[in-house]
This record gives structure tokens, C-alpha cells and sequence, in this order.
């Protein structure tokens, strides 16, 4: 539970049951930190009361609601970050986390058991159980890949591309594999930090810039011909940071 900036309790809470049909309780396995769990750490949301946090997990499935019939007790489980009917207009487009009714609700991934609602709709279930060394993988299916790929998909990314990326944090890093996978020719990720550019590169990055602004932008001008890249990934996503720093590319609106 977090409680104030900084301060984060470990707490002992009731178990979570089923409170409908579409729910399913999950035991997590593994579970990690976004950026909106950092950003009231940091002190930049407001803490209206004390609440649990955590929306990326993957786990094993204890319990499913009546009508709950692609995951069953047992199954391990990639959950998604929001849950999602993938069934309305919104979910149909592709965009979930859109849905006009909200696709929140999770009592805090950080637990030993949640409530997943929509679950037959929110949960991939694995083939079989995987190996351990695979579990930090499939998590980064909770979020941040999935984002990745978003926004690579988003951006028309294609065969023979130029695609720049920027943001080097974990959605950035994915969103180079992602345009790498859907081939992408250059990929530029904007990185200013040894341990994330070396990242990128073995994610396949063939250049990093890491000047930022209008620097930044002639660099990637300079890289390409002076045309500019086909493609751009915009993988910092946090307006409330960005702006009075100005973006790694740009300076924000
Ligand atoms: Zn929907």
C-alpha cells in the first residue's frame, strides 16, 4: 500500500474473491513496477487515501467466475495491465485501453492474490507452464512490449523503414525490438545512457543519438539524408515530466 511519497507499506488484507461471473482470482508469480506507481512515489500524483498498487503481473490462476472459459484453475497467466471486454467499438479498434467505461479497477498486482475482472477477456494463458528463466519475459508482455509494439504499429512501421525512438526506458527499448521484428531498415533510438544504449543496440538499434531538442533533431536530419525518419516512436509518455524538461527529441507543446 502506498500511503504518501515514499512511503510504501507492506499490509496484510483480506484475500480477494470472485465477485462476479467474467472474475478470476490469480495468484501472482511475478510482479513489477510501472511508471505510474512512480510517479506518486515520486511525489507528482496526489495520494487521495492509502491504496495498493502494481498493474503488471503474471501468475497462476486459483479461481474463475461462471463465465470465465478460457483460463481455469492451474493455467498460468500473462495478465494485461488494464482489463478489457474485447467485445465493445473501442476494444474492437484495438485500443483497450481506451474503453469509455474505464479499464481499471485492480485492487494492486503487488499481492499474493488478486481479483482480475473481465478475466476471460484480460488473461493470456500460456501453453503449459513456462520455464522459470522465461517469467521476466512474459511479464514484460503485462506492459510494456505490448506498448512497444503499440506504438510501432501505431507509427505504420514497416518493411525497409527509418524509425526513430524516442524515450530509452523500457517501452522505448521495446518499441526497438518491435520495429526491428516488423523490419524495420535504421532504427535510431534517442539514449543518452551507456547501460540503455548498449540495450538498444542488441535489440537491435543500428544508431543512438543522444543529444536532445533541436540537437537531437538535426542529428537524426543528419543521419538520414536530411529527410528525416519514416517513422517516430514517441516512448517517453509522461506530459508532466516532459514538460519544462522538454522531450529527448523536442521540446513539448
Ligand atoms: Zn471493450
Amino acid at each position: 500500500m502506498i500511503h504518501a511519497p515514499g512511503d510504501i507499506r507492506l499490509e496484510t488484507r483480506p484475500d480477494p474473491v470472485i465477485g462476479g461471473p467474467t472474475d478470476a482470482i490469480v495468484r501472482t508469480v511475478a510482479t513489477c513496477v510501472r511508471g505510474s506507481d512512480l510517479r506518486p512515489y515520486r511525489g507528482d500524483n496526489d495520494i487521495p487515501e492509502p491504496n495498493p498498487i502494481g498493474h503488471e503481473y503474471v501468475g497462476v490462476v486459483e479461481e474463475v467466475g461462471s463465465a470465465v472459459f478460457t483460463a481455469s484453475p492451474g493455467d498460468f497467466v500473462v495478465g494485461g495491465f488494464l482489463h478489457s471486454c474485447n467485445d465493445c467499438p473501442t476494444c474492437r479498434a484495438g485500443m483497450h485501453t481506451n474503453r469509455p467505461t474505464g479499464g481499471g479497477g485492480y485492487d494492486g498486482c503487488r499481492a499474493e492474490l488478486i481479483r482480475v475482472p473481465l478475466a476471460g477477456d484480460t488473461l493470456v494463458t500460456t501453453p503449459g507452464a513456462p520455464d522459470r528463466e522465461l517469467i521476466p519475459s512474459l511479464l514484460t508482455l503485462s506492459e510494456v512490449m505490448c506498448t512497444g509494439w503499440h506504438a510501432a504499429i501505431s507509427a505504420g512501421v514497416g518493411a525497409g523503414d527509418s524509425v526513430v525512438v524516442v524515450g530509452d526506458g523500457a517501452v522505448g527499448l521495446c518499441g526497438v525490438i518491435a520495429a526491428r521484428q516488423l523490419g524495420a531498415e535504421r532504427i535510431i533510438a534517442m539514449s543518452r545512457q551507456a547501460d540503455r544504449q548498449d540495450l538498444a543496440r542488441r535489440f537491435g538499434a543500428t544508431d543512438i543519438i543522444a543529444e536532445r531538442g533541436d540537437d537531437g533533431a538535426a542529428a537524426v536530419r543528419t543521419l538520414t539524408d536530411g529527410i528525416d525518419a519514416d517513422r517516430a516512436l514517441e516512448c517517453v509518455g509522461s506530459e508532466g515530466r516532459a514538460a519544462g524538461r522538454s522531450t529527448p527529441y523536442g521540446p513539448v507543446e
